[in-house]
């Protein structure tokens, strides 16, 4: 317990003072742990106020279509996180009354809720004593215990949960896995933890043994694959044609320009031989085009490289009436869109993208 003890002190002392920590509503906590989810504090603290003062309740949440839902959410990036948002705010309205369930068994039914959101949500909002493990905890715990299984493994999950089960104070779980994540994002940070301020130094099996840097243990890292994504910003009469993404891929439900795809960089002439282009222009080969600067956009496994090129058209092809929706000019800014989109409009329309 000396452990829990020392962890507590430090961390009453000295955490941040974030919105979400004022709080026991499950709704709140529940909602800043799904941004925090692959976002920084600092950006996820705006997001959050912003969550919450559109939808205070969770009944505002269900009843917004997902298209405002992903419009709130732009720039943050991971786009399943607002739809199972959206999902699962939905499902415990209509199936729970808007009352989230009470203990982790209840709440890891839900579906769009995982195990790390659902043991947040028991602890913190419920006092439930299940362990919280997100990579901040993972790292703690591989440097204390001297652990060297890779936290980006399978085994990880169940290892590294024991460990911060066995570590666990009952008594105050909600405090001391907030205060296990916070000492990751405060003091045993990735490069240069601060070892000598750790509540937890004088028994740290990486910090006695001077193995900080070698721990924790990661395997290599999957490749990363390029792509090259060709978007044409075509308008008629002031209208702008875009299309709602389907399927697997990356950023479903939001809206983009008609686009082709290559494997490596094609130029503009070579573009327009190509079936892809006949699907957006016919057999119209003549469109003038002004063309934007090279957008690199990073995603977790793949790096978008992207163009842009910009026509106004007299006459619409058949094709482009029939697969794309045309956007009146104030619409346009209301969409949700890809932060690699956005970023062009802002570029070209700054006042417009406001
Ligand atoms: S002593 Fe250093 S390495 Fe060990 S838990 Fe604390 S900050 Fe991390």
């Amino acid at each position: 317990m000396v452990f829990s003890e020392n962890l507590a002190y430090w961390y009453i002392q000295f955490k941040r003072d974030l919105p979400w920590r004022n709080t026991s509503s499950p709704y709140c906590i529940w909602l800043s742990e799904v941004i925090l989810q692959q976002t920084r504090v600092n950006q996820g603290i705006h997001y959050y106020l912003r969550f919450i003062e559109r939808f205070p309740a969770i009944e505002d949440l269900a009843k917004t279509p997902l298209d405002d839902v992903l419009k709130l959410w732009q720039g943050l990036g991971y786009y399943t996180r607002a739809r199972n948002l959206h999902e699962t705010a939905k499902l415990i309205v209509s199936d729970f009354g808007g009352r989230f369930p009470e203990n982790y068994a209840g709440l890891i039914r839900l579906k769009g809720i995982g195990s790390y959101t659902a043991s947040a949500i028991a602890s913190i909002a419920f006092n439930e004593a299940v362990p919280v493990v997100d990579g901040n905890v993972l790292r703690v715990l591989a440097r204390f215990y001297g652990n060297r299984t890779a936290i980006n493994s399978k085994a990880a999950k169940k290892t590294f949960t024991d460990l911060a089960e066995h570590i666990l104070d009952p008594v105050h779980p909600g405090l001391h896995n907030q205060a296990m994540m916070e000492l990751g994002a405060l003091v045993c940070s990735t490069r240069n933890p601060d070892c000598r301020v750790c509540p937890l130094n004088s028994e740290c099996y990486a910090f006695l043994n001077h193995e900080i840097n070698e721990l924790p243990v990661k395997s290599p890292k999957r490749k990363s694959r390029t792509r090259h994504f060709y978007y044409f910003h075509i308008t008629y009469k002031g209208k702008t044609f875009m299309k709602k993404r389907n399927g697997s891929d990356i950023w479903h439900s939001l809206y983009e320009f008609p686009l082709i795809e290559t494997d490596g960089p094609v130029p503009l002439d070579a573009l327009s031989q190509t079936n892809a282009w006949e699907e957006i222009f016919g057999k119209n080969h003549a469109v003038p085009f002004s063309a934007s600067k090279t957008y690199k956009h990073q995603l977790t496994h793949q790096t978008i490289i992207s163009k842009f090129y910009r026509t106004e058209i007299n006459q619409p092809p058949e094709s482009l009436n029939r697969l794309f929706a045309s956007i009146s000019a104030d619409k346009l800014y209301e969409l949700a869109v890809p932060r690699l989109i956005e970023r062009y409009l802002e570029d070209t329309e700054p006042e417009m993208a406001k």
